[in-house]
């Protein structure tokens, strides 16, 4: 008899591992304390127009790469409506103090562009390329699904990526737009892994897309997926409990007191929250240790506005205002992304960078909504500076402040500790302590979403994989699931 499934939290993690066991014909049901499932996925409304929190721009889109054949596999493709990013060769542009560089389409563009910009740097740019190839291509091939090894990469990818460009050399302007794609993980050069700058700078070169048209398509199509596969969603009511006896996992208690009896229990959400839910006596002291000696990524504050568009065309690139230390490293990083709205006549300015949960310590004890004039005030201090900013970036004269979100939303509206934006952060320094924690605590119980993995839309989907390998067993996972990726 197939196992009867319980996941908590209806994310892209929760769901990704949703789909692929209905798929296997496991009664699946997923719980989200939400009203409404999608997690970061799902964005809001304000004045008619949908403002996305969680997904902003995707990569490995195009037919055969990574995430599309993710996607492929779990049906997903036709139902999400997509525009390619880059049409006018640009995929992000960097905007320093002193210099821009321009993110193109395509490794071997970025190649070219890299030694344009920096030709005193050949020897660097050669190593730099060999390593983003060698993990590219290995990416694509999915040989980290098919080493039935739990990781097929020597110990140097977990190496520190900071210190990698610095042995090499690096010139400070080189380390400045090398940089980047750390920090789209949270992670701060010097203490990100090369594996996980590799995957994260690949993917977006390989092709870089943005959702079109409803902010809500991606979250509903794969709920509506899940569910017709016969997948069942409780919405609007939280796991307050995960029930263990004899060492094995027997299912859930909801907030409202109804007991959803399971088989398996995978829990797409932080590790904290997962020891939260656990029975205090099934846990090791060294385990819960871990746990609470964890760093998180940091929070993010985000801006959303809508602009005239016969006066602001959107731009089918990002736009990164970037600020650096003497050494090269960021300080900090604000995202643009000005693109249609779905509203006739104006477009949709979204800005976001990081903000740490100390900023917003004297809210710490409210809920969302409920937070107060003074907290307003605050959240649109900072966004002014953020919008002056834009002004003065994109040359704007009108804008329309849709809706500021803090460390604090996201904190409430996803169960995030501390409003992490990513999950645990994957420093050099915690890797081991971080991958550590997918052993398995209680029988019966996987840990999924972004914090199994990698974070990102394709970070998260890839450790759902990997946490429905663990529970079937590899010899079925290359028969049954990864059969299909390939
Ligand atoms: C502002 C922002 C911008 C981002 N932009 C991008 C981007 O452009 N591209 C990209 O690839 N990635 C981006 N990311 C990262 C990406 O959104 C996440 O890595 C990914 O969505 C995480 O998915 P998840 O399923 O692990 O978590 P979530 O989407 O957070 O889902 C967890 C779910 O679990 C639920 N939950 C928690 N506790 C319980 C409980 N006790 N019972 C029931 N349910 C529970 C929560 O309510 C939530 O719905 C961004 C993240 C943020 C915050």
């Amino acid at each position: 008899m197939p196992e009867q499934v319980l996941i908590i939290g209806s994310g892209i993690g929760g769901l990704t591992a949703g789909i692929i066991l209905a798929q296997l014909q496991h009664p699946v049901t997923v719980v989200e304390r939400n009203p409404q499932p999608g997690g970061l996925m799902r964005s809001y409304r304000r004045s008619g127009i949908d403002c996305p929190v969680g997904v902003h721009y995707l990569g490995a889109l195009d037919r055969g790469q990574l995430l599309r054949q993710l996607w492929d596999a779990l049906g997903v493709t036709p139902l999400i409506p997509l525009e390619r990013m880059g049409a006018e060769g640009i995929v992000d542009r960097y905007i320093f103090d002193d210099f821009e560089f321009n993110l193109p389409a395509g490794i071997d563009a970025f190649e070219e562009n890299l030694r344009r910009t920096f030709p005193e740097e050949q020897r660097q740019i050669t190593m730099i390329m060999a390593d983003l190839r060698e993990i590219s291509r290995s990416l694509s091939a999915f040989d980290f699904f098919l080493s039935p090894a739990l990781s097929v990469f020597s110990p140097e990818r977990f190496e520190s990526m900071g210190e990698r460009l610095l042995h090499l050399g690096c010139s400070i302007r080189l380390t400045a737009v090398l940089g980047v794609p750390a920090g789209l993980i949270g992670i701060p050069l010097r203490e990100c892994p090369v594996y996980y700058y590799y995957m994260t700078l690949a993917s977006y070169l390989l092709s870089s897309w943005r959702l079109v048209g409803s902010g809500t398509a991606m979250a509903e199509s794969f709920v509506s997926q899940f569910q017709s596969l016969g997948g069942n969603i409780v919405a609007g009511d939280g796991v307050a409990a995960i029930q263990v006896e004899a060492g094995h996992v027997k299912g859930a208690i909801l907030r409202s007191g109804r007991i959803l009896p399971a088989d398996v229990v995978i829990a797409a959400v932080h590790p904290e929250t997962v020891l939260s839910l656990l029975p205090s006596d099934v846990v090791r002291p060294s385990y819960r240790e871990r746990v609470a000696q964890l760093e998180n990524t940091k929070g993010l504050l985000g801006v959303n506005a809508a602009v005239p568009a016969d006066s602001h065309q959107a731009l089918p690139y990002n736009v990164y205002r970037l600020y650096t230390e003497a050494d090269g490293s960021l300080t900090r990083g604000i995202f643009h992304q000005l693109r249609a709205s779905g509203q006739p006549g104006m477009n949709l300015l979204s800005m976001i960078t990081t903000s740490s949960i100390e900023e917003w310590l004297p809210w710490e004890k409210t809920t969302s909504g409920r937070r107060g004039e003074d907290y307003k005030e605050a959240k649109e201090e900072r966004a002014r500076w953020l919008i002056d900013e834009a002004a003065e970036l994109f040359g704007l004269r009108e804008m329309n402040l849709l809706d500021v979100y803090s460390p604090l939303t996201i904190r409430d509206g996803v169960n995030s500790p501390g409003g992490s934006a990513y999950g645990v952060m994957r420093t050099t320094k915690q890797l081991m302590k971080v991958a550590s924690l997918n052993r398995v605590l209680v029988k019966g119980l996987f840990l999924a979403g972004q914090n199994r993995l990698a974070s990102g839309i394709m970070g998260t989907m890839l450790g759902s994989f990997q946490a429905v390998r663990q529970m079937i067993g590899h010899e079925k996972f290359i028969g049954e699931v990864a059969g299909r990726l390939i």
